[in-house]
C-alpha cells in the first residue's frame, strides 16, 4: 500500500520536525519579519537535498524547493509567521507572556510550516525511493497573518506550473476543510486636514479625526444594508496626537473588508470608499485611499476532498494519550461553555458528553454553523486545485489567534497533530500521483468552477508586499 509506505517516511523523519516547530515556537516573527523562521526553513531544505529557490516572489521571507523528476508538481504549503500580542509561556493553563517581542504563535503556523515541510520531504524520499515520476515543491509562506503573501506569490507566477496544492491548518476538531472564507482587502483612508488651535481658533481648522469619525458613523449605518456574511472591521492608526486642544490636521484609519466571494467584497470596498469620500465632504478634508493588501475567498475541490478524507480515514483519528487529555482538560477550564460548544458547532456535530481533545474525525460533507475567516490560502486555490486539513492539536474549545494555542504549541498533542498532519498531506500527494484520474478529476473540479467565475488577483498591481528590513545582527 502505498499510503503505509509514505507513513513510514513520515515517521522516520519525525523528530526533526518537531524540533523544527518548537525552534519557530521559540521565534515569533510577525508578517514579513519571519528572517529567522524563513532561514530555518531554508537551512532544512539545503539539508534534505531539496532545489531551493530563496526571495521567492522577491520576498526575502519566502521560500520555495523542489524535489523530484518529470510526473506532475504537488505543491505544499507552509507557513512561519506569527502574531503580535500572543507571547506565552508554553505548557501552562494560565496567561503568562515571556518577556521579549511580545509576538507569540496564536494560531499554531509553527506546526503548520514544520508538517507540511515534514511531508513534502517524506515525500522526496517515496519518490526517489519508488522512481515514481513527480515533483513535490514545499512552499514556504510568509505573513499569512494579513499580509496575503500567498496572493502576492500567485501574482508573481509562482504556481502556475503547479497540478495541485495541499496544505493544513491546526486545529481543535480534525476534518477536511469545508473551503470557506472570506474575500478580505486591507485599506488605509488618511484624511488630511487644517490644524489650529481648538480654542483660539477653531473656525480655521479642518479636523482629520472628525471625517474619520463620521466615516466610521457613516460604516456602522451602512451595516444593516450589507450582506449578513460580510464583516467590516476598522482600527484607528494615527488618531492625529494627543492634544486636545489642537485640531487634529491629519488622521489614518485601516479598515478590512470581507465578503463571500470577490465581486462582493468588490461592491463593498466601493461603497466604504463612497462613505470616506462624504465623510471629507462634511468635514472639507481630503483622503487618502491606499490598498495594502487583498485575498480570495477558498475555492473547493470535492475529488481533492475525497482524496484526503479518504487518507484520514485509513489514518484514524489522532491518537492522544491520558498527559495530552490531562493538559487539554486543564486548558478547557480557562474557557467558557460557550467556547467548547460552539466549536462543536461549528462543525455540525453533536455531542453526548464533552471531550477534552478530538479523538475523531468530522465526517466530510457535515453541515455546520461556519465561523469565517479570511486566509490567503484562497488565492492559491483559485490558481490550481487546492485541498487543506484542519487536525486537531489543541484542546476542543480553543479560541484562534489565543495565548491558549501558544501555551498549548509545543505540547504532547500539538506534536501527534503535526505528525498526523504529514501522513495525511503526503497520502493524498501519493494518491494524486499514483492515480491520473484522481488528478484528472481535480483539475476537472476546478476548472468548472474557474469558468463560472474567472480568478483576478485582488491586489491592485501597484501594490507591492511591504518588505520589512532584516534584523542587523542576521547576516544575508
Ligand atoms: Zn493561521
Amino acid at each position: 500500500m502505498n499510503s503505509e509506505k509514505i507513513w513510514d517516511h513520515v515517521e522516520a523523519k519525525r523528530q526533526d520536525y518537531l524540533d523544527l516547530s518548537d525552534r519557530i515556537w521559540g521565534m515569533p516573527e510577525i508578517a514579513y519579519t519571519e528572517y529567522r523562521s524563513s532561514a530555518e526553513h531554508t537551512a532544512m531544505l539545503k539539508a534534505e537535498g531539496f532545489k531551493v529557490t530563496e526571495n521567492a516572489a522577491g520576498i526575502p521571507t519566502a521560500v520555495y524547493g523542489e524535489a523530484g523528476e518529470g510526473g506532475p508538481i504537488i505543491a505544499i504549503l507552509g507557513e512561519y509567521d506569527a502574531l503580535p500580542g500572543l507571547s506565552q509561556e508554553a505548557g501552562i493553563a494560565e496567561p503568562r507572556p515571556l518577556p521579549g517581542s511580545g509576538n507569540g504563535h496564536g494560531c499554531g503556523h509553527n506546526m503548520l510550516g514544520s508538517a507540511a515541510l515534514l511531508a513534502a520531504t517524506a515525500l522526496k524520499n517515496w519518490l526517489e525511493e519508488t522512481g515514481t515520476p513527480g515533483r513535490v515543491r514545499y512552499y514556504g509562506c510568509p505573513a499569512e497573518e494579513g499580509g496575503a503573501a500567498k496572493a502576492f506569490m500567485v501574482r508573481a507566477g509562482l504556481f502556475d506550473d503547479v497540478d495541485a496544492a495541499i496544505t493544513w491548518h491546526p486545529a481543535s476538531l480534525t476534518r477536511v476543510d469545508e473551503a470557506l472564507s472570506l474575500a478580505n482587502t486591507r485599506l488605509d483612508f488618511t484624511f488630511t486636514g487644517r490644524a489650529s488651535h481648538a480654542a483660539a481658533a477653531p473656525h480655521l481648522g479642518r479636523s482629520a479625526l472628525d471625517a474619520v469619525e463620521l466615516m466610521n458613523v457613516g460604516v456602522n449605518y451602512m451595516r444593516e444594508h450589507m450582506p449578513s456574511s460580510a464583516r467590516i472591521h476598522y482600527a484607528y492608526i494615527d488618531a492625529g496626537g494627543v492634544a486636545p486642544n489642537v485640531v487634529q490636521g491629519k488622521a489614518k484609519v485601516r479598515y478590512a473588508v470581507r465578503a463571500l466571494d470577490l465581486p462582493g467584497m468588490k461592491a463593498l470596498n466601493e461603497r466604504v470608499i463612497k462613505i470616506a469620500q462624504g465623510a471629507a465632504l462634511m468635514t472639507e478634508t481630503t483622503v487618502d485611499v491606499k490598498v495594502l493588501s487583498a485575498v480570495s475567498n477558498l475555492l473547493g475541490n470535492t475529488p481533492m476532498e475525497k482524496t484526503m478524507y479518504n487518507n484520514m480515514l485509513r489514518l484514524g483519528p489522532v491518537e492522544f494519550d491520558g498527559v495530552d487529555r490531562e493538559y487539554a482538560e486543564a486548558i478547557q477550564a480557562t474557557l467558557s461553555d460557550e467556547d467548547i460548544t460552539s466549536d462543536y458547532r461549528r462543525c455540525g456535530v453533536r455531542p453526548s458528553e464533552t471531550k477534552p481533545l478530538c479523538d475523531f474525525i468530522v465526517p466530510l460533507d457535515q453541515v455546520g454553523e461556519p465561523m469565517i475567516g479570511s486566509t490567503d490560502v484562497g488565492d492559491v486555490s483559485w490558481s490550481v486545485p487546492t485541498v487543506q486539513a484542519r487536525v486537531a492539536t489543541h484542546a476542543i474549545g480553543t479560541p484562534g489567534h489565543s495565548w491558549q494555542i501558544t501555551a498549548q504549541g509545543k505540547a504532547g498533542p500539538a506534536h501527534k497533530g503535526l505528525v498526523w498532519a504529514a501522513k495525511v498531506m503526503a497520502g493524498t500527494a501519493v494518491d494524486l500521483m499514483t492515480e491520473p484520474s484522481a488528478l484528472e478529476a481535480a483539475k476537472k473540479d476546478h476548472a468548472a468552477r474557474v469558468a463560472r467565475t474567472p480568478y483576478e488577483c485582488p491586489i491592485p498591481t501597484d501594490v507591492e508586499p511591504p518588505i520589512q528590513p532584516r534584523p542587523a545582527d542576521l547576516a544575508a
